[in-house]
């Protein structure tokens, strides 16, 4: 039985992994072209932007989130949109000197809070389910492994709508995390999809994931034919990342698989890398991967630090509905 430590290493490392080999090919590239030029893909393909091992927005705002969960040892909004903000026009937790693949419903966010720090309580949602709400989700959940079941899907809904305020997007930010959740506890592929249906218990998340459940049947198509060369739709990079995990034996080939697949490329892979970097555990992600990825020891030290969280607290939101919420002079 692998430790905890093991396998938030590996969801940590995994997430950047997973962006760093799929970044080079994101654009321009259909799967059919992947596959061709896997032996070098698999190398972290040598393409200018960005250069080997080097990570995008995913790991970026993993690492943001990161930062702020350990400052903190608790959830603040306005900590973590600073961040965020930070990263975008700054580049903090960048290879680059500005944030690099930000993803246009992000970018809308950030700029929003930038003007105005509170989503107020009769803000309409907005519609996109992008999947840039579960690219960077392995911190909230690692940093909640002492935490209940419930704090976890509470955790990981703050986190999807700093950036994507939608029913859908937070219905699948939850089901992402009560997967990785069960495979931190390790749970088994057997079931793990059901069991992570099962701990969703917000109604509008319930009734939405109900309208979908048809789309996972993909899942469990060895083949993939119908996940290839898809966009950025949250829910797609959820089942591509999932038939990655359950038809491969291996970080590595559940990996190849998902890159040949082609699509949203960098994002699919590092939510992959997440739930697979958890299941098999840092050790067994190949040692070229995960030495050679940009700041390799800052993000395994990060996820050794989530662990040691003890007494996680959602310390002030910036939802004007939420309970935790405070105006953003109040300190926690
Ligand atoms: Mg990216």
């Amino acid at each position: 039985m692998l430790a905890a430590r093991d396998r938030a290493r590996g969801a940590m490392i995994g997430l950047a992994v997973g962006d760093a080999l799929g970044a080079p090919i994101e654009f321009g590239y259909t799967s059919t072209m992947i596959r061709e030029k896997m032996d070098i893909v698999r190398h972290f393909h040598d393409n200018i932007m960005p250069p080997k091992g080097v990570w995008t927005d995913d790991t970026s705002m993993a690492l943001c989130l990161a930062d702020s969960l350990l400052e903190k040892q608790g959830y603040d909004s306005y900590d973590i949109m600073d961040k965020f903000a930070a990263w975008e026009f700054s580049g903090y937790r960048s290879y680059y000197p500005m944030g690099y693949g930000v993803g246009m419903q992000t970018d809308i966010a950030i700029t929003a809070y930038t003007e105005n720090p509170i989503l107020k309580k009769d803000e309409p949602e907005t519609e996109s389910i992008a999947n840039g709400c579960i690219m960077r989700l392995a911190p909230v959940v690692i940093a909640n492994i002492k935490n209940t079941k419930k704090n976890v899907i509470r955790s990981a809904r703050l986190s999807c709508r700093e950036t994507h305020n939608s029913t859908g997007a937070m219905a699948i930010t939850e089901l992402m995390a009560a997967t990785l959740y069960l495979i931190l506890k390790g749970e088994p592929k057997d079931c793990l999809l059901e069991k992570a249906k099962n701990m969703i218990k917000d109604e509008p998340s319930k009734a939405f994931l109900k309208s979908i459940d048809d789309s996972h049947s993909r899942i469990f198509d060895r083949k993939g034919d119908s996940l290839r060369d898809l966009g950025g739709y949250a829910l797609d990079s959820y089942d591509i990342a999932m038939w990655g995990l359950i038809n491969f034996d291996s970080f590595l080939y559940g990996m190849l698989g998902v890159l040949g697949l082609g699509g949203d490329a960098d994002t699919n892979a590092a939510i992959y890398g997440q739930l697979a970097g958890a299941y098999y555990g840092y050790d067994l992600i190949p040692d070229e991967w995960k030495n050679e990825v940009y700041l390799a020891e800052d993000i395994k030290k990060l996820a050794d630090n989530l662990c040691e969280i003890k007494k996680y607290k959602i310390l002030r939101t910036r939802f004007e509905d939420d309970d935790s919420f405070k105006a953003k002079g109040k300190q926690s």
